[in-house]
């Protein structure tokens, strides 16, 4: 495993589950063939034991996925680009990473202009390098990536991150029992999911503590689905994970009461976590969950990638500040085909991959910008409390 050059965790990660897309998807960019027959030298004729958790008929010879990661290839190889973080975006990373300390110093110093700045700082800053890194596709060094990823976990846990986000969400996309973005909630009915955007400035103490600290370790899978791998399961992961949620829970809601009166420490404990988790959500919830994209959930069984391409849309392609602000999430169709690629370079084979969805008839699917992305996310949660994409059957 440790020859593995993306890493042993991630072989770890996978292990005792079905792992195709991951597969697939990670090795896109790799020469032809190579994957394929180092996979086959490690071939091992038994019966596998596999976590109940698939989808998709993968087809021998996928006729858009084989055309999309040829004209993608031979355009960076043309180009001469790696598809990893250029030396130009290494330079931002440590430039924005010494410069978050002015907002955090003003935060120290109990400056209220802080609980604005701060939070969006720090949103721009993970969003752009710790989901590149939870993705492998900062660098070629597994540890690289790792440590990025650990040095900055303002998402959420990396251990979950992997299982809810790299695992459950990018390989089912929108499967209604396996990606946890979506499971149970809109099948539910409930009349309280049409009111999610609400919800939005929960989205980080949801993520960095209940799910996190609770319900993982309590019953083994995140969210009930998404079976941990066997790499947590170590007194080291363990110490590192729970430290990690003290940390933070004593940071972001205890050292303000010391600090400062309490009105004043409410508002800096409670502020800064709810803007973070409401940039989370407008940046996040609005790419797959549309009238559209999650209508489209079973539509192709037997191409990932054309699957990938029907449940997820972009949002204001062509805008600089929305690729920064959401750290090129608004790119989202390119980023669910090559998760290994760094966020950088989407903007580049934009075309390349709008070409090839027209040449396979696959519907490239786009909002002009963030408000109709907006109305298209609240028509959906109208739909799915009204019982609209099941009829009879179905509820829970
Ligand atoms: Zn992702």
């Amino acid at each position: 495993m440790s020859r593995h050059p993306g890493g042993a965790s991630f072989l770890q990660l996978g292990a005792g589950r079905d792992c195709t897309a991951l597969f697939e998807s990670y090795h896109a960019l790799a020469p032809g063939g190579v994957p394929n027959a180092i996979l086959a030298k490690y071939r091992v004729d038994r019966p596998a034991v596999v976590a109940k958790l698939t989808q998709y008929k993968w087809a021998a010879n996928d006729p858009f996925y084989t055309d999309l990661k040829h004209s993608v290839r031979a355009y960076l190889q043309a180009n001469k680009i790696s598809y990893k973080a250029s030396a130009t975006r290494w330079f931002w990373f440590f430039l924005a990473m010494v410069v978050q300390l002015i907002p955090l110093y003003w935060y120290i110093q109990g400056y209220w202009s802080s609980l604005i700045i701060l939070p969006l700082f720090l949103w721009v800053f993970s969003v752009n390098y710790f989901h590149d890194a939870s993705h492998f596709a900062l660098s070629h060094r597994p540890w690289v990536n790792a440590l990025v990823m650990y040095l900055f976990p303002y998402f959420e846990s990396p251990t979950t991150w992997l299982h809810q986000h790299v695992v459950g969400h990018h390989a089912y996309t929108n499967s209604d029992d396996l990606d946890p973005d979506v499971m149970d909630r809109f099948k539910s009915r409930k009349k309280v999911w049409r009111y999610s955007p609400f919800f939005w400035p929960l989205f980080t103490f949801m993520g960095c503590f209940v799910f996190d600290a609770i319900f993982f370790f309590v019953t083994l899978k995140y969210k009930k689905k998404v079976p941990m791998a066997h790499w947590v399961r170590t007194t080291m992961r363990y110490t590192a994970h729970v430290l990690g949620r003290i940390v933070l829970f004593y940071c972001m809601f205890c050292l303000p009461y010391k600090w400062w009166p309490f009105w004043k420490a409410v508002a800096f404990s409670v502020i800064p976590v709810g803007l973070y988790g409401t940039c989370f959500g407008l940046f996040t919830q609005l790419s797959h969950m549309t009238p559209e994209t999650y209508g489209n959930r079973k539509a192709n069984e037997t191409s990932w990638a054309a699957h990938q391409v029907l449940t997820t849309q972009n949002i204001a392609t062509g805008s600089f500040l929305s690729f920064v602000l959401s750290g090129a999430l608004n790119l989202q169709i390119e980023h669910h085909l090559f998760p290994t690629m760094c966020s950088e370079h989407f903007p580049r084979i934009v075309p390349i991959v709008k070409d090839c969805c027209r040449r396979h008839n696959i519907p490239y699917q786009e909002s002009p910008n963030y408000w109709v992305g907006f109305c298209r996310h609240r028509e959906l949660l109208q739909i799915c409390t009204e019982g609209g994409f099941w009829g009879d059957e179905g509820a829970l």
